[in-house]
Formats: structure tokens, sequence, C-alpha cells
């Protein structure tokens, strides 16, 4: 029983909108306590202000911080190797937040032409509508980079694995003729996450996540992360994420650090999964090509093996048939959701050229191997016994609808 004031007024029904303190405990919770509140309260305008300036620790206001994003931002920095970083409503205001807090009056962006859907209109559509115009590359061709360098090239985005080709970007030629430029390198790592590669050990100078995908890993959050070596460049970052309202929400904050637990354990079992799932597809009689960076028929094996640990969790591979093949193939595939994201705990499957690439003409997605019948699955943890039974159920019924 907490003890009553000795005021003369009884507490009513009116006197609870005043909060209480928490109660007194010796213990520690061991996990992180959930935060939800927006604002922290001081003793006097003395406290408030050491901690305001920095010289105790503390929060005011949630939109410029709060305890759950603190301690999932530092987990996420271990894992990148980053100094400091910072975590945002969604890896799209990430991406937002790094851009407007260095672009210029003037300047200009260079970015790789396969990127995420979203980041693509943006830098495509959004940023040059404001004054800032895009330049774009293949990331996979080192001969495209020079001509994308001009005056004034301020920043420059791109992933490490393509969606849904998943080509391999020729990080160290990149990395070398943008940092002569003086640009900034933004690098974005969800698909191939830290467990994969590590940018800022590789000379780009931030590395984003939508931590949404596999590090969450329970399509039950969105959140975005951003690190740096450099803690001004983190800094300014931070005060743009609070000026544009790209904040994180406590509860997202601590959905992600419970997920963000089990990453390596589930980057492993899914890496391993993909492999096998790979080596099952090549060369089935229902599959006309198979996309996977382990697999030695990829493009870029050779690249991958020597810049990446590992080969990803995700593979691509193109259905033989038509689209009333695809229908009976999805259909058929009851215990495989098929819908956008990727990096779930359970296997699930999208097709490109209806979702991510729906808007690109079919000659220019077919001219970037985007097939019709492109189908893009992302590994879980599942035994791989039942992987490959849906599977084999879902491609005989595919070559039912002929
Ligand atoms: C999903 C994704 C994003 C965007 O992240 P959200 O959390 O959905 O905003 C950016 N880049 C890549 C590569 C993604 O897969």
């Amino acid at each position: 029983m907490r003890k009553k004031t000795s005021s003369t007024i009884v507490p009513d029904a009116r006197s609870v909108v005043r909060r209480s303190a928490t109660p007194p405990n010796l213990g520690q919770p061991l996990v992180t306590p959930l935060s939800h509140s927006v604002m922290y309260h001081y003793e006097d305008a003395d406290q408030m202000q050491s901690v305001f300036e920095g010289a105790q620790p503390g929060y005011g206001y949630a939109r410029d911080g709060h305890p759950n994003a603190t301690v999932l931002s530092e987990k996420l920095s271990w894992m990148e190797g980053a100094e400091g970083g910072v975590v945002t409503a969604s890896g799209m205001a990430a991406i937002s937040a790094a851009l407007l807090a260095n672009l210029r009056a003037g300047d200009r962006i260079a970015a790789a032409t396969q990127l995420y859907g979203r980041s693509l209109l943006m830098v495509r559509d959004d940023f040059p509508r404001m004054g800032f115009p895009t330049d774009f590359f293949d990331a996979s061709d080192s001969a495209t980079f020079a001509d994308a360098i001009k005056p004034g090239t301020r920043i420059v985005l791109c992933e490490i694995v393509s969606n849904p080709m998943l080509r391999i970007t020729q990080f160290k030629e990149l990395a070398q003729a943008y940092k002569s430029a003086g640009a900034l390198l933004l690098v974005d790592n969800t698909f191939t996450t830290p467990a994969g590669f590590r940018p800022l050990d590789h000379g780009a100078d931030l590395v984003m996540q939508s931590v949404t995908k596999m590090l969450a890993g329970h399509s039950d959050v969105n959140i975005g992360y951003i690190g740096s070596n450099d803690l001004e460049l983190i800094e300014k970052i931070n005060g743009t994420i609070a000026n544009m309202g790209f904040n994180s929400s406590p509860h997202s904050c601590w959905l992600a650090e419970r997920g963000l637990q089990t990453f390596d354990l589930r980057h492993r079992a899914a890496s391993q999964n993909a492999i096998e799932f790979a080596n099952f597809l090549e060369g089935h009689a229902l599959v006309e090509r198979v996309h996977f960076p382990g697999l030695a028929s990829h493009a870029d094996h050779d690249l991958a093996q020597s810049l990446l640990k590992g080969a990803g969790t995700m593979v691509s591979f193109v259905l033989k048939g038509a689209r009333a093949n695809a229908n009976a193939f999805l259909r058929a595939a009851k215990n495989i959701p098929y819908g956008p994201t990727l990096g779930d705990v359970a296997t699930i499957m999208i097709m490109p050229a209806v979702s991510s690439h729906r808007k690109l003409p079919r000659a220019d997605r077919i001219a970037l191997g985007i097939e019709d019948n492109l189908v893009r699955v992302s590994l879980g943890i599942e035994d791989f016994k039942l992987i490959k039974r849906d599977f084999e159920i879902a491609l005989a019924a595919s070559a039912l609808a002929n």
C-alpha cells in the first residue's frame, strides 16, 4: 500500500489526472521500460537548464529524444560499427533526414538506378522539385560513376545489394569516385544488414537501415536508423529529425529492440535457408532462372564473395510460363504469404512486376532483368524441409495452369 497524503483534501475521481511518482524500487527492471511520456519534468529552472545544455543526462520533449530511442540507437550503432546514430519513424524518414540535413541551395544528389522503390521516387521526383537535381549511375558498373559526378554533387545514395535482382555494388570504386569529389556517401544497408557488410568500415560517411525489415524482424514495426563516425553529422541530422518531425515512437523502438535481440540467430538461420533454397531452385524443371549472389551462376558472384560476409537471405527466381501459372503458383503456396515487405521471421514472397516496379514501363523493367514472372523470396527461419515442401507443391500447381 502506498501512503496516503496528509492533505485534508481527500483525493477523488478528479484527482487521478495528477500523475503519481514512480514507486520506489531498489530493483532494476531486466527489460528496458517502455517510456511513452512525451514530457519529462524538472524540479526547477536550474535543473532543466543543466539537462537542456547537456551538463546532466535527461530528456525534455519526446520529439527531441526519449529513452527507448537512445537504447535502440546505441545497439544499432554497435552493430554497424558507428560512433553515433539516431532512430527515425521509418527507413524513409532516415533517408529524408540525411538528405535534408546536408543539402544546401545549388547542391545535387547522385543516386543508383536500382534503389528501393520509394527512395527512387524521392530522388527522382521530390528532391528535384525542391531544386536538388539527381544524377543517376548504375551501381554495378563503375564506368557510369564519373558521369554522375557534377560540380555541386553533395550526397550519394546507394545500396549494396539491389532489389530484386540482387546485383552487387562496385563499392570500392564508388567510394573512391565520390570521396575525391568531396561528396558524402550514404549507404542504405537494409538488404545486406550489418551481418553481411558494414559500410562505415569501407569508407561510407553515413549508413542507414530500414530497421523495419530483418533487424526488427517480425513485420510489426516501421522504424529507421542512421549512423556515422562523424558525430557532428549525427548531431545535425538529429536536429533535422526534430525540426521535421521524423522522430520515432517509444513503442516502435521497444518492439524493434526486442526483435534485435535475436537478429544474429535469425540471420544465420535465414542465410542457411537461402543457400539451400537457391540450390533447390537451380535446375528445377519449372524454374527459368535463379538470382542469388551465392550461386556461381550469378552475375556478381565473385564480387559478392570478396565484398560480403555470406550471400544474404533473399533469393529471386523466374517462374516458367505466364501470369496464369504465377497465379496458380501463388494460390497453391498457402503457407508463404504474398505481400510487399522482407526480412520477416518467416518466409514471404512478392512479384516485383506487380508491386515495387509496376510503374516502370515494361520494356525498362525487362531491361533491368525484372521479368513478368520474377518472384522475390525473403527467407525465414523455418526448418528448410517445410519451405521445400511448400514450394514443391506450389511449383507443381503452377504447371497445371497450362
Ligand atoms: C523497406 C526499405 C526502405 C524503407 O523503409 P521503411 O521502414 O519501410 O520506411 C528503404 N530501403 C530499403 C532497401 C528497404 O527495403
